[in-house]
């Protein structure tokens, strides 16, 4: 019998397929409905033999050594700083919004020192900072606001900042310098083969039986285990007693163009035009070289996969509700993105996954403990 069925083999079902296995001495089952492993992760070579990403662009950066050393143990890396750019008023201009930007939309010839003066002046005093508008407004005013991310959440999220919790824009931070990175953690880097590859060499445990094209709700029931892991939506798997939880999602069109390079740095996003919010060009991810480059456009909706924990108070409300579900139910344990309903980073969720695998594993070796010293009893009773 499998000790344990883990649904979805993104980074939470892997982080723990290869834990309970390799250190815990388990035996599991991985399963995911899609026809591969790596969850939203998953990169592919094309048919042009260019490595992209099927489900948008994935960067890792990270500020924890635990993650990264982990995470090592499966892949080398390829050191990469991320850069975006932002078509505004018909210039490319850095974003996060940076002394740069500033300076050449406005043709402004600011220091750092007249900048931080500059957004006090032109930040508006919020009294409480509670949404995504309430963050940017407050910061660099409502000119720099409307250019950069108003347009762009309202196409992202389907809503208007001002609905939104304010975590969202809080992801994107100000810079009064010329740091023109989109991350600054400690660790960024890209998995030197890509990430299925990594995914690949996470799972090579005998004692790990995969399973893709694989729907939990059609072998509900017919698998015997000892406990579950579901890294699916938590509403789902409850039936949705409580209501449905929103997720945001995106429909991504792959292309490669017969030309080397097709923009300067990895991703443009584009706040107030089109109806796609951003143009990824892998090849500045990945570093491969080849004469054709492939890229993606991510379109916004509701009708696709679920990709985004939309957060709002009434869907933290909603989550909660199903949380204390999940407490009631100890032998299904709920983690990741939408197992837990948090907007999470990659490293986000396999330091989540790390702390589950712990808090199973000391779980286990205080059973084994118990189980030790009732033994040393009984045969003190039995020889006393
Ligand atoms: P997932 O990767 O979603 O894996 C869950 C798996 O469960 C899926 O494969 C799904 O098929 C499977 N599943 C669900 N229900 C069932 C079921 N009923 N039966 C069987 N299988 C099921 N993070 C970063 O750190 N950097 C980035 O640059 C970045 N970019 C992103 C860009 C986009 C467009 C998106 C959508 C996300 C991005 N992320 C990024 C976030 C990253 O994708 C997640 O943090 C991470 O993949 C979450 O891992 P997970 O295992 O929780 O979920
Ligand atoms: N955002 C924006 N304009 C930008 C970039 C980001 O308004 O040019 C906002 C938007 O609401 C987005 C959020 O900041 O959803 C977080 O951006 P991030 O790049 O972290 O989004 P992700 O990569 O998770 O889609």
């Amino acid at each position: 019998m499998y000790d344990f069925v883990i649904v979805g083999a993104g980074f939470a079902g892997s982080v723990l397929a290869e834990r309970l296995t390799s250190e815990g001495g388990k035996k599991v089952l991985l399963i995911d409905k899609r026809n591969h492993i790596g969850g939203n992760a998953y990169d592919y070579f094309n048919e042009d033999g260019i490595l992209i990403h099927k489900y948008g662009p994935h960067i890792f950066h990270t500020n924890s050594p635990d993650v990264f050393n982990y995470l090592s143990k499966f892949t080398r890396w390829r050191p990469y700083e991320h850069r975006v750019l932002a078509s505004v008023d018909n210039k490319l201009l850095p974003i996060p919004i940076n002394l740069d930007t500033v300076n050449k939309l406005y043709g402004y010839n600011f220091t750092s020192e007249e900048l931080v003066e500059y957004f006090a002046r032109i930040g508006e005093p919020v009294s409480t900072i509670r949404t995504s508008e309430d963050v940017v407004v407050s910061q660099v005013g409502r000119d720099l606001y409307e250019k950069f991310f108003r347009g762009y959440t309202r196409k992202q999220w389907g809503m208007d900042p001002s609905e939104l919790d304010k975590m969202v824009t809080s992801r994107i931070p100000v810079r009064t310098n010329q740091d023109d990175r989109y991350f600054t953690d400690t660790y960024q880097a890209m998995p030197l083969h890509g990430y299925t590859r990594m995914f690949e060499n996470m799972l090579t445990n005998k004692n790990i039986h995969i399973m893709v094209n694989t729907d939990y709700k059609d072998v509900q029931g017919t698998i015997p285990y000892k406990e579950l892991i579901f890294t699916g939506p938590i509403d789902e798997y409850f039936g949705f007693c409580y209501g449905k939880l929103p997720y945001r999602s995106l429909r991504f069109k792959h292309e490669t163009v017969d030309q080397e390079w097709l923009q300067s740095v990895g991703v443009v996003n584009f706040p107030n035009d089109h109806n796609y919010t951003r143009i990824t060009e892998y090849k500045h991810l990945t570093g491969q070289q080849h004469q054709k480059t492939s890229i993606t456009y991510e379109f916004p909706c509701w009708d696709s996969d679920p990709y985004y924990p939309v957060p709002k108070p009434e869907n933290a409300e909603l989550y909660r509700k199903y949380q204390a579900l999940a407490e009631e139910t100890p032998q299904v344990h709920f983690v990741g993105r939408l197992g837990t309903y948090r907007y999470y980073n990659m490293d986000q969720v396999v330091a989540q996954a790390l702390t589950l695998y712990k808090k199973l594993a000391l779980r286990t070796s205080v059973q084994e403990a118990i189980t030790h010293t009732n033994g040393k009893h009984k045969k003190l009773y039995s020889a006393g």
